[in-house]
């Protein structure tokens, strides 16, 4: 739990006036190159890096209550004509705090704002049919639309006496619904398991080894992953807190509704090692991408601590770029941070980038945004060189795939305008910048060097001219 998750789970405690029931738990296109059945999906080819899609994480933390469904369903049009394929939502069920919940204290998976319990109709975020014309409005305008999901914990049960711990505990969990009824033999500890990889915060931790579980969640015919997909048409999942619970878990939620080739799935696996990101992708057996948080903090160690050298740190776009999602900050991660210049490294290179929607709606330049996403989509393609490597200034190139031209991004941490002959993939072609730093119109020489320029503390992103 971060420290603005502690904040809000205790503030919600205090408010609430008990403990252990409570929650607030948190604390995370166009492919024109593709063939048609690949366009069906996300896609990110594993061979040469290339993916041109980009998502939006649709939510920040302490979202206005009461329309945001309405909110989101505003905005689709300008976010399909800026690049962006798909949108994750915030966890779309009733959870214990009801109308300002931002959802993942989870009470009843299949109550989309439809039952009046937890003190109301709605979600936070609106109701079941104002869901339902956001998820109409993102698909006619051919945008994927991915469910948080909550597996780790549940919260707002009533109080039972509980055989497992001699106790009497929350673990009591009757829907209005009616669907997913859940008792102490469902949470940990049980008559079979005492405990799995992670608890969060007290709240009733599911056992996804009991077949009651497991049933509600993906087994049966009528299980939420089921009814996520095929009734409320949810496209892909992102599923909060993995490392409390089997990357099993996980497998069999995405292979029950068709596996990676019918939907998309990707984990919070909140871990800074990229070994470790790459164990659990490994342990999902390649149905779930990670968040790339090892990315994450090379990122923030390279643009914000002023060492960009921390840019060649491993990283799950370098190990499995079909399988990472990178991302500059979320709802949870509130690091000040230099943003332009992350946003630039994840959109020039490999993996899946997911754009938070406070960036850009509220705090950087949209246009600026809107540059970097078509970059990733036009020119972004292919494996990556490094070109030149120090604390002050960093180059990357992609080398091209198909008819995507690849790329050259120039980070400079120096006070001053810097430049550097560099050896492209190109030969006596012209180059010019495409972010509008620079307006040198470049040569590229018979065996492919070239002078290029960036500005202080920015960046500048190269390739040939036309496009
Ligand atoms: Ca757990």
């Amino acid at each position: 739990m971060n420290k603005k998750s502690s904040y809000l789970f205790l503030k919600a405690a205090l408010f609430m006036g008990f403990f252990l029931t409570i929650s607030s738990c948190k604390k995370s296109g166009e492919t024109g190159l593709l063939p048609p059945d690949l366009r069906k999906q996300t896609v990110v080819d594993a061979a040469t890096g290339t993916g041109s899609d980009v998502m939006m994480q649709a939510f920040y933390w302490d979202v206005p209550q009461g329309s945001w469904w309405n909110v989101i369903n505003g905005k689709i049009p300008a976010w399909k004509a800026a690049g962006i394929a798909a949108i994750w939502l915030p966890p779309a069920t009733k959870a214990q705090g009801g109308g300002t919940s931002m959802g993942y204290d989870p009470y009843d998976y299949f109550d989309f704002g439809t039952y009046n319990q937890m003190g109301t109709i709605p979600t936070r975020f609106g109701d079941s049919t104002s869901l339902s014309q956001l998820i109409n409005t993102a698909h006619s305008n051919n945008m994927k639309v991915y469910a948080d999901i909550v597996l780790n914990h549940c919260s707002g049960g009533t109080l039972e006496a509980n055989p497992y711990t001699s106790t009497n505990t929350y673990t009591k969990f009757t829907p209005l619904s009616g669907k997913f009824n859940r008792s102490s033999s469902d949470f940990h500890p049980n008559d079979i398991e005492t405990a799995d990889e992670g608890a969060f915060a007290g709240f009733p931790d599911l056992c996804h080894k009991k077949a009651n579980v497991s049933n509600w969640i993906y087994n049966a015919s009528y299980s939420m992953s089921k009814f996520y997909k095929n009734n409320i048409h949810f496209d892909g999942f992102r599923f909060d807190y993995v490392k409390g619970y089997g990357a099993w878990v996980v497998k069999n939620f995405v292979n029950s509704v068709g596996g990676p080739a019918s939907v998309f799935a990707v984990g919070e696996e909140w871990d800074g090692n990229a070994a470790n990101l790459q164990n659990w992708v490994d342990a999902t057996e390649q149905t779930s991408s990670a968040f790339d948080f090892a990315c994450f903090y090379a990122m923030h160690s390279a643009f914000d601590n002023n060492d960009l050298t921390h840019l060649n740190d491993d990283m799950l776009l370098k190990r499995n770029a079909a399988k990472a999602v990178t991302f500059v900050s979320n709802h949870d991660t509130d690091i000040t941070y230099n943003k332009y210049s992350s946003y630039a490294y994840i959109m020039t290179h490999e993996g899946y980038p997911c754009v938070f929607y406070k960036d850009y709606e509220n705090l950087l330049d949209k246009n600026r945004m809107n540059n970097l996403i078509w970059i990733h989509k036009n020119l972004a393609g292919g494996t990556t060189t490094n070109l030149y490597s120090a604390t002050d200034q960093y180059i990357d190139k992609r080398n091209g795939f198909g008819s995507i031209p690849g790329l050259i991004v120039y980070f400079n941490g120096t006070d001053n305008w810097q430049q550097q002959w560099v050896t492209s993939n190109w030969a006596n072609q012209k180059i010019k910048e495409y972010t509008g730093v620079s307006n040198w119109i470049q040569t590229v020489a018979a065996d492919g060097r070239v002078l290029i320029q960036a500005p202080p503390h920015a960046y500048s992103i190269w390739s040939v001219t036309g496009l």
